[in-house]
Order: structure tokens, then C-alpha cells, then sequence
């Protein structure tokens, strides 16, 4: 086995950095660290916490620029939206410093007892698994409320972000965390499971793929470890008869593009009503012919590489596997003949089940249309699938269409007349195989607490 992590940029296709794997022996001083820290960390109020998570925005705006740059190295991201991720980040800290002790304050409950309420309790060490698809922003969405609750983190961060694994460990300790609030360890997943396995790690939090997710949450069910799953996704966006098209247009483009299309919520299977698809489908195509990839460094590109050559490859095989089985191509479709990851954005239409666009996650500018003879035939194509992220409707109707995205879409994010995307104040997560648990908001906050019910006679 090899004992180097390498980064490798995707625009170029050259090779960035080799990170040593961390020993066995580092690995068991980082588990004593954060054993060490819990002890210290737990018995801190709110208040200290807060002051702390608050220094880690001010130290990630100060650092930006470098932050953004090393992402966009690492994995391809344009630097307009690595801008975003980075602020969002900054946000979300100053968000559960300001509301982390509301969402985790003494319930009080009245019974029999002299006095009895529920008391949120912090857990422990929480060994996050993390994907490289928003190198930042998926470990601080996990962070922020994890340590604000009490608990500490070792970091597992995917194998082609090390730089931003480091980076962030790096500005946790500038914002004055104690040395073990977050430590990240460079190791290959094929090291994780002997981590879910010690004693020391209280609890796990995964953000990648389905496979990844059914792994992890084997290697916790073993120990009886709580989980979170943060997994796959291929959301569905209902276009119905009467939707406004422009608008339409606008959501169904942004949110297939959004981070070369690369996003567990991204748009991926459009279902357009009969009575529109054609005109989505040839408005569609010119809009997504004119986004234009190319070096994410250069801002006029609005799709950067994906972020790696297997991952790129693997796409485009979908698509070919696709069209083998009778979906048209109305653009895109080939490796451009130029270094690096890239792929062109990409439609799909006569898209049918049975197909891997239409069965599969479909991770990269890559859209596919399904044509709908009516509401409920758009609705039951929309949740005949294995995951349930998100999705959205488009409707002039608002009310039907709520009602359409509350009642009827099997997902755990149901947008209508917008595209899908996480905010600090909502809760965030999946059903069915795109796993378990939420993040952000009060609900995040209360996943790695002990809900404790203390009864005082
Ligand atoms: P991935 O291959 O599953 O990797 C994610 C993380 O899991 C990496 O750190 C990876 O480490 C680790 N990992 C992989 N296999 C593992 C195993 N058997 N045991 C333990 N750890 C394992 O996913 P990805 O390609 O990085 O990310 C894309 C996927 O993530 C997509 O399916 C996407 O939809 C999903 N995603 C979901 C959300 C959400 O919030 N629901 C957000 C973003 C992405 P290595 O890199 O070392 O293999």
C-alpha cells in the first residue's frame, strides 16, 4: 500500500503535492489528543466556544484568497464559487456561536419530580469522512455544530484535498482552538474502519458517495456507533405545463452547473410536461452550449474540470451506456481533446428507465431529460429512484405546487420555483439510499448530543 496521498491538479493534469500517511503511532497520539481535549473542551461554556468558533471566521476571511487558490489547485473549483464556499463557511461558524446555546439549552419538562428536563450532553470524538467536492464547506457545515455541542473532530478528508484537509486544521489552532479540536489525518479510506473501531471515537459523520455511506455505516452498526450519512444524490426538478420557462430555464441551468456540476444536490433529471418539453428541451441545450469551461482560474469560465480524470472518465461512460440504450444527445457528449478533467456540459432527452441516466447519480455537467404525460406521471417518475437528496418544482400554480413538494417528492430538501441548495438556518439531509440524520440547523446541532433526562427527586 502506498504511503503517500498525492494532489493532483485537474486542470493541468500535473501533480501539485505527495502528503506522507500518517503511522499507526501518529494516529494513536492524535486519538489521546482528542481524548485530552474532550475532557477540556466539554467543560467550557457556550460562551468561551463561541468566542472561539467566531476567531475561526475571522481567521478563514483574513486567509481567503490562499484558501480559495488551494481548492481550485486541488480540485478544480472556479474561484467566483470558491469565494461563496469560503464566506458560507465564516457564516455558518458565526451562526452556531450565536445560536448554539439557544438550540441546546436546558428543556425543562414537568413531572412527578421535584425538578426534571433533558440535558444535551456532548458525545465525544467525531471522526468526520469528508468528500473533495466542497473541500471546506462540507467539514465546516459538520464543525461548526459538532464542537459548538461540546464534542471534538478527527478529520478523514478525501485523498485528492489534503492541502485543504491541512489548511483547514491549520486555521482552526490560528482561531486559539486547543491543539486537539480538530486534527486531520492523512490515510487512505482503506484505513478508516480500524478508526470507527477504537474506543475512542465516539461517533461518525460521512459526506460522499452511497457505496462509501453503506460501508461506514456497517463498520458503526458493528460498534454501535451513532451515525450521520451525508450521501449521494439525483434530484429530480418537476417542470410542470404551466411553469414560467424563463425562470425554469434560469433554476434547471444554475443548478445542474452549480460546482461543474459536481453538487449532491444538483440538478440531475429534469421531468418536463409534454406540453413544454420541447421548448425546455431546445432552450435548454442553447443555455447550456453557451456556459463555457475551461481554466477555473479565468473567471469568464462558468465550469472548471471535474475533479479528477477517473471521475471524468466514468461519466462520460454513463452517457455512452446512455445513448447505447436509445437517450439522444442534444450536446456535448466527448473528452475534449485538451489536458486535464474536463467535460463539456451536456443534454440527454429520451432518457427512459433502465438507462444510467435515468437510474444513476449523474456527477458532472451532465443533464438528463424525461418527458412527463402528466402531473402524477411527473411525480412518480420524479421519486422512482433509489435516492432522495432534493428536488424541486416549477409551477406559476405556487400552491400546487407546495403541495406537490411537501406531500408528494420523496426527498429530504423540496424546493419550489428554485433550484436546491443548504442555508445554515435549515436543516439538511436525505431519505431512502442518500442516508440518514441532518445537518445544519437546530436539528444538526442535536445529532452528536447525548439527550440526556435528568430526574431530581
Ligand atoms: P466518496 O468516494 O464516497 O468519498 C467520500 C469520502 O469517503 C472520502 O474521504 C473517501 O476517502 C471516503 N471513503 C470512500 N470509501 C470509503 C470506505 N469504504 N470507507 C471509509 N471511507 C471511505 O465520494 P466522493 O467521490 O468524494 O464524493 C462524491 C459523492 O459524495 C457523490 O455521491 C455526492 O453526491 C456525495 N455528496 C453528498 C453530499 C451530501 O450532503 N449528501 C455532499 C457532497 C457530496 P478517499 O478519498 O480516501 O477514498
Amino acid at each position: 500500500m502506498s504511503n503517500e496521498l498525492v494532489s493532483v491538479n485537474p486542470t493541468t493534469g500535473r501533480e501539485i503535492a505527495r502528503y506522507k500517511t500518517h503511522s499507526d503511532k501518529q494516529i494513536e497520539t492524535a486519538l489521546r489528543r482528542s481524548a485530552d481535549t474532550f475532557e477540556e473542551w466539554r467543560k467550557m461554556t457556550f460562551a468561551q466556544r463561541a468566542t472561539i468558533l467566531k476567531n475561526i471566521a475571522k481567521e478563514i476571511r483574513k486567509e481567503k484568497d490562499t484558501l480559495v487558490r488551494l481548492a481550485t489547485a486541488e480540485m478544480g473549483k472556479p474561484l467566483a464559487q470558491g469565494h461563496y464556499e469560503v464566506e458560507k463557511c465564516a457564516k455558518t461558524l458565526e451562526f452556531y456561536a450565536k445560536e448554539g446555546a439557544k438550540f441546546l439549552k436546558d428543556e425543562v419538562i414537568k413531572t412527578d419530580a421535584r425538578k426534571s428536563y433533558v440535558s444535551y450532553q456532548p458525545l465525544g470524538a467525531v471522526l468526520a469522512i469528508m468528500p473533495w467536492n466542497f473541500p471546506y464547506w462540507q467539514v465546516f457545515r459538520a464543525f461548526a455544530p459538532t464542537v459548538m455541542a461540546g464534542n471534538v473532530m478527527i478529520l478523514k478528508h478525501a485523498s485528492n484535498v489534503s492541502g485543504c484537509a491541512l489548511a483547514i486544521e491549520r486555521i482552526i489552532l490560528k482561531g486559539g482552538a486547543p491543539k486537539g479540536l480538530l486534527q486531520t489525518l492523512l490515510i487512505p479510506s482503506s484505513r478508516v474502519d480500524a478508526l470507527i473501531d477504537d474506543d475512542r471515537i465516539a461517533a461518525v459523520t460521512l459526506t460522499g458517495s452511497t457505496q462509501a455511506g453503506k460501508k461506514v455505516a456497517a463498520a458503526a452498526g458493528r460498534n454501535l456507533k451513532k451515525a450521520v450519512l451525508e450521501l449521494g444524490g439525483s434530484d429530480p426538478y418537476v417542470i410542470l405545463a404551466d411553469a414560467d420557462m424563463d425562470k425554469a430555464l434560469e433554476i434547471a441551468v444554475r443548478g445542474r452547473l452549480v460546482n461543474s456540476g459536481q453538487s449532491c444536490i444538483a440538478a440531475k433529471r429534469f421531468v418536463v410536461h409534454k406540453a413544454v418539453r420541447k421548448e425546455f428541451e431546445q432552450r435548454f441545450t442553447a443555455a447550456m452550449q453557451a456556459a463555457t469551461y475551461g481554466d477555473p482560474t479565468n473567471e469568464q469560465n462558468r465550469i472548471g474540470p471535474m475533479a479528477r480524470v477517473d471521475l471524468r472518465d466514468e461519466l462520460h461512460d454513463q452517457v455512452l451506456r446512455s445513448t447505447a440504450k436509445g437517450a439522444k444527445l442534444l450536446c456535448g457528449g466527448f473528452v475534449p481533446d485538451m489536458p486535464g478533467a474536463f467535460y463539456p456540459p451536456t443534454v440527454l432527452t429520451n432518457v427512459k428507465k433502465g438507462m444510467p441516466a435515468y437510474d444513476e447519480e449523474l456527477f458532472g455537467p451532465v443533464a438528463a431529460i424525461i418527458e412527463a404525460k402528466d402531473d402524477a406521471h411527473a411525480l412518480q417518475i420524479a421519486n422512482d429512484t433509489v435516492y432522495g437528496l432534493g428536488g424541486g418544482i416549477i409551477s406559476r400554480n405556487r400552491a400546487k405546487a407546495e403541495k406537490m413538494a411537501a406531500t408528494e417528492l420523496q426527498a429530504g430538501n423540496c424546493f419550489v420555483n428554485d433550484f436546491v441548495h443548504s442555508d445554515p438556518l435549515l436543516p439538511f439531509g436525505g431519505i431512502k439510499q442518500s442516508g440518514y440524520g441532518r445537518e445544519l440547523g437546530s436539528y444538526g446541532i442535536r445529532e452528536f448530543v447525548n439527550i440526556k433526562t435528568v430526574y431530581v427527586k
